[in-house]
């Protein structure tokens, strides 16, 4: 097949990973006969430098053109200002908005060759292997406020509609569907009138996929469970911000942040496509990154906007391959001595996909 990706590198490890990232979706193309075409445009701090604008139009009209995007990350110390009329930041909330990607995939697994990274016990995180699904454009991060930091009283609004809950509970149902069938939604039904909105949308939603198994959870005992036992977990479907707080939780599953993959997702195919750390200024230019973020990532684009399942998997596996014969990034390595270069790491997984 033939595809048009757009690369947005950003800012600090950005350029490093995306580079990464490139290099394994042009092994893929070689490999499975695909013929995959890449722009690459300004996005971010450096678009802010070059243009004044973190996501300049030409950057927009390249994603327009697009099939996906693979972003790197945004931001930096000299453009972290927060009352800076111009930050880093509101180029990937514009991004989102404008192609109304509503819906967030972060997967979370646990590799037992990183069981030493986390907190918790190796044997909890034996089979941990899970779904988030955040809706991504509306909830109390989108809803009215008032907002002045210098009065006696603030408020914000969880919104939501039923529309604006039955088509992510969609996501999460059709992707329970190719997992292990099980859909947990989160919410605080006990409450909060919108979460009531929420889980009775989601029943109704569930109608239509009989073969998938639905619960409710409270978000506060959710918490717990994901720490007490996080295998009993397929996917996980939440509002804005209470899967904002739960994906990050459970990203200590994974041992480092730079194992985590995500895709943003609208109506169609089109998606974009990032790790989910940031720019990570204090190992930037210096082949410390882990790569391994992005390459998910990329095997998240190849599954869901090019529908390249087979690729994805390939891809997926040559990952866990590298890690279980030793390969480790600084972030996840056991001693100093044993880590390798990002480049390095590309290479060991370029070896499984070959
Ligand atoms: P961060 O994720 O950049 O870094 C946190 C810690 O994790 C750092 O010690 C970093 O070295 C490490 N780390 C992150 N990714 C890594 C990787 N791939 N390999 C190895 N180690 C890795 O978060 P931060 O320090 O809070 O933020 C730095 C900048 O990134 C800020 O300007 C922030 O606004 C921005 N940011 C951007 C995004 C995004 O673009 N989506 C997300 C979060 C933060």
């Amino acid at each position: 097949m033939h595809a048009t990706i757009v690369t947005l590198p950003g800012d600090g490890i950005g350029p490093e990973v995306i580079a990464e990232g490139a290099r394994v979706l042009r092994a893929v193309a070689a490999r499975w006969g695909h013929s995959f075409s890449f722009e690459e445009a300004l996005m971010g701090g450096c678009a802010i430098d070059a243009a004044g604008d973190p996501l300049p139009d030409e950057t927009l009209a390249a994603c327009e053109r697009a099939d996906a995007v693979l972003l790197g990350a945004v931001g930096g110390p000299q453009w972290s200002d927060p009352t800076a009329p111009v930050r880093p930041e509101q180029g990937l909330l514009r991004l989102r908005g404008h192609f109304d990607l509503f819906a967030n995939l972060r997967p979370v697994r646990a590799y037992p060759a990183l069981a030493r990274h986390t907190p918790l016990r190796a044997d909890l995180l034996d089979g941990v292997d899970m779904l988030f699904v955040r809706e991504l454009t509306s909830g109390i991060y989108f809803g009215q406020r008032q907002e002045q930091g210098d009065g006696d009283d603030a408020w914000d609004t969880m919104y939501y509609s039923v529309p604006q809950v039955a088509r992510v509970a969609r996501v999460a149902f059709a992707a329970a569907r190719g997992r292990r069938g099980q859909v947990t939604s989160v919410d605080k039904a006990n409450v909060l009138a919108a979460m009531r909105l929420w889980r009775r949308t989601v029943s109704g939603v569930a109608a239509d996929y009989p073969d998938v198994t639905l619960e409710h959870a409270l978000v506060d005992a959710c918490a717990m469970h994901l720490l007490r036992n996080p295998a009993r977990f397929d996917v996980l479907l939440a509002g804005n911000m209470f899967g904002d707080i739960l994906s990050d939780e459970a990203s200590v599953l994974a041992g480092s942040l730079g194992m985590l993959p995500s895709a943003s997702l609208g109506t169609g195919t089109f998606g974009v496509y990032e790790p989910i750390h940031g720019s990570a200024p204090d190992i930037a230019g210096q082949g410390l990154a882990n790569p391994t973020a992005t390459i998910l990532s990329a095997a998240l684009l190849l599954r869901h906007s090019l529908g390249l399942e087979a690729e994805a998997r390939a891809v997926e596996t040559a990952v866990e391959a590298a890690l279980d014969a030793g390969a480790r990034t600084a972030d996840i390595a056991a001693a100093p001595g044993e880590a390798i270069s990002t480049s390095a790491f590309t290479d060991r997984v370029l070896d499984g996909l070959a």
